[in-house]
């Protein structure tokens, strides 16, 4: 799968429309156009996805993506946003029945919830995940 790397465009008007690139966590070289996904771990705390396999510099010698620890949030939609009928105790940013989890960001898989700015994780890696390396 290669990704598709969209070049600078110069506008009618003069301005500059850019792609957001992804670099190569290896060399630092821009690989192509930052992926939805990528741009989800960004914009959510969540380390990036491991791309020096998809790096013609990199790939022939890169390890399998590294695992890495990240938080989730497990309980209800609502109760995650604190708008659930439950009896709540705690200040804290959840309702008492959310409880917070470490998982593989590697290897879960993410997908947009509800009201945009939550993810859900649809497939979760438990930590200390099995199923690759850990640095
Ligand atoms: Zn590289
Ligand atoms: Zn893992
Ligand atoms: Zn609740």
């Amino acid at each position: 799968m290669t990704r598709p790397s969209t070049p600078d465009r110069i506008n009618a008007d003069g301005s500059k429309t850019i792609k957001m690139k992804r670099a190569c966590n290896g060399c630092g070289k821009h690989i192509g156009d930052v992926t939805d996904e990528e741009m989800a771990a960004a914009m959510n705390g969540r380390p990036l996805p491991d791309v020096r396999r998809e790096c013609p510099a990199c790939g022939p010698t890169a390890p399998p993506p590294v695992c890495m620890p990240t938080q989730i949030v497990e309980g209800g939609a609502y109760c995650v946003i604190r708008d659930c009928n439950h009896e709540v105790e705690n200040d804290g940013d959840y309702c008492d029945q959310v409880s917070e989890k470490t998982v593989c960001a590697t290897h879960s898989t993410f997908a947009s919830g509800f009201e945009e700015s939550y993810e859900v994780v649809t497939v979760s890696a438990p930590w200390p995940c099995t199923k690759g390396q850990v640095v």
